[in-house]
């Protein structure tokens, strides 16, 4: 099926950021025509919550950022469960196809763009067998599917690969599941970039308290499936090839990847993330960028849930005054507020907050880019 309609305004990516966009581009411009498109096959959700609630289990639309019924409401077009697989930046237009199966796709032409596409989990190369079967915590999909893997075994044993704050949130939740968790960490502590050594050295003997076994190997680490009829069929090596832990079940929780394919398809500017200026504009003048696919000046790629927000509301405000000040629709003059120029996004101050079995850490610092990037690397 193939299907061509203007909008005013196209925003791609259904989380913190395209959901702020999408409410700021409506207040901001009444009239505007709006589409809201995102793979995921529901409205944006408070995606923080999601590790925290593992153990807990969480209801289909316990964390909506918005009631479904909260576009119609307001005149927003959604194509949920749709990624968008091809832009034309000079025709302005876009493609999108129903996930999985890709059986339908549609064809649309925008005014303005607002790309919110997020960040992926960062995986290691892996064995095709292994890459099939691991699993991360970043949506709800496959924390759910980790939720059901382990509570389906007597007896499970887990990996986590990363002790950043989603490695040591997985862990405590998995744990408080019944599994037997080990954390495989790269640095001296927890959270390393984030914590100072006491704060570090504190939250370490939490886990191990509670019965988590850290890891701290030789890199890089070497994944193999030993025989599936295993129990423990996942075998984990060091890099000076000695056995770290046999496990059922892996999972990766080593840093996130901005997702860029989508403004590489529209021929944008890309660096670590999509390259924008301080009102959100990406290279094209026409498309603005937020969130965690977003790289502002000086190269910072914020990866924080308010941060993302608070992008999203700007770009989708800019958005929606740029189509409303630029005539030839139906929006056009139709403002309701009296912003008289495109607004720019300030930094917030830098805070992370841990709470693992009932202790709680707390973070101001602003982890040097270098650290991140180690973070980032596999
Ligand atoms: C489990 C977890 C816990 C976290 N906890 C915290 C916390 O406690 N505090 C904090 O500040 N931050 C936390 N973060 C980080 C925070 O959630 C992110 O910074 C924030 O969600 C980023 O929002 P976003 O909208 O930019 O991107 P995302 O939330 O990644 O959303 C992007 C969306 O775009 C969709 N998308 C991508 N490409 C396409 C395409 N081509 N077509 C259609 N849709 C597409 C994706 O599927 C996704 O739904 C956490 C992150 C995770 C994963």
């Amino acid at each position: 099926m193939e299907d061509t309609n203007l909008y005013d305004i196209v925003v791609v990516g259904c989380g913190a950021a395209g959901s702020a966009a999408v409410e700021a581009a409506r207040m901001q411009a009444p009239e505007a025509s709006i589409l809201f498109v995102g793979e995921e096959d529901r409205p944006a959700y408070k995606r923080t919550k999601i590790s925290k609630a593992i153990a807990s289990g969480f209801e289909r639309t316990e964390f909506s950022l918005q009631e479904e019924s909260w576009y119609a409401i307001n005149n927003i077009d959604t194509a949920f469960g749709f990624r968008v697989t091809a832009v034309d930046a000079d025709a302005h237009t876009l493609t999108f196809v129903s996930q999985p199966e890709e059986r339908i796709a549609t064809t649309v032409t925008w005014r303005k763009l607002v790309l919110a596409t997020g960040a992926a989990p960062v995986l290691p190369p892996l064995p095709q067998a292994l890459r099939l079967t691991s699993l991360h915590s970043h949506d709800i999909a496959r924390t759910e599917e980790l939720r059901s893997r382990v509570t389906a075994l007597s007896e499970p044993v887990v990996a986590i690969v990363g002790d950043g704050i989603l490695g040591v949130e997985v862990g405590e939740q998995l744990s408080k599941l019944g599994a037997t968790v080990h954390i495989i960490g790269k640095g001296q502590y927890p959270l390393e970039p984030y914590l100072n050594e006491a704060a570090g050295t504190e939250i370490a003997a939490v886990l191990v308290h509670n019965g988590i076994t850290i890891h701290r190997p030789v890199q890089p680490l070497r994944y193999s499936l030993q025989d599936q009829r295993d129990k423990r069929p996942i075998r984990i090596e060091a890099g000076d090839g000695s056995e770290i832990c046999r496990v059922d079940t892996l999972v990766f929780c080593m840093g996130f990847r901005p997702r860029t394919e989508v403004a590489v398809l529209a021929g944008l500017d890309t660096g670590a993330a999509i390259r924008v200026d301080g009102q959100l504009h990406t290279s094209n003048p026409d498309i603005y960028a937020c969130g965690d696919c977003a790289e502002h000046p000086a190269g910072r790629v914020t990866h924080l849930w308010r941060d993302a927000q608070r992008q999203g509301e700007i770009a989708g405000r800019n958005a929606a005054w740029a189509v409303a000040t630029m005539g030839g629709t139906p929006s056009s003059g139709r403002l309701e507020s009296d912003q008289t120029s495109e607004q720019e996004y300030m930094y917030q101050p830098f805070r992370l907050k841990c709470e693992v079995f009932d202790r709680y850490f707390f973070s101001i610092c602003r982890p040097a880019p270098a650290a991140k990037q180690a973070e980032l690397t596999p």
